[in-house]
């Protein structure tokens, strides 16, 4: 199993900053950014090209959602979507990346404390 199906049955944790029947919204273990989240499908898919569009859909809709909370909370200047498939991909299970981006360099938070400012 790999380890996004563990996080949605709760194997291991996450910092979770969304979730619904569909997807689940995350942080990021090993940020690139403040804020760096992933959203996934709960159930689960390979890539792009194994998701259905009705799912596709409403992940981008959540995200739509959630960069708007990183903007509101983090004061993010824009954000980046990313989602790798096929050899560049490390986990196997679709995920989309949420990057938002900075006008000027900022230190790395723990992702402990980011998930506290995005939650409270
Ligand atoms: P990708 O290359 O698109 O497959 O990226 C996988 C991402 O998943 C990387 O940014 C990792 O830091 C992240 N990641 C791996 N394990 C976990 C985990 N347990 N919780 C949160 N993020 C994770």
């Amino acid at each position: 199993m790999d380890i996004f199906c563990k996080i949605v049955n709760g194997e291991i944790p996450s910092y979770t900053l969304y979730e619904d029947e569909i997807v689940k919204v995350f942080l990021d273990v090993n940020p690139d950014a403040n804020g760096h989240s992933l959203v996934i499908p709960k159930k689960h898919y390979l890539n792009l090209y194994d998701i259905d569009n009705e799912t596709l859909i409403h992940i981008m809709d959540v995200a739509r959602k959630i960069g708007k909370l990183l903007e509101e909370k983090l004061h993010c200047s824009g954000l980046t979507l990313i989602q790798n498939n096929g050899s560049i991909q490390e986990v196997k299970h679709y995920h989309l990346h949420l990057k938002p981006q900075y006008e000027n360099k900022q230190e790395l938070l723990k992702v402990e404390e980011i998930y506290n400012i995005l939650t409270k």
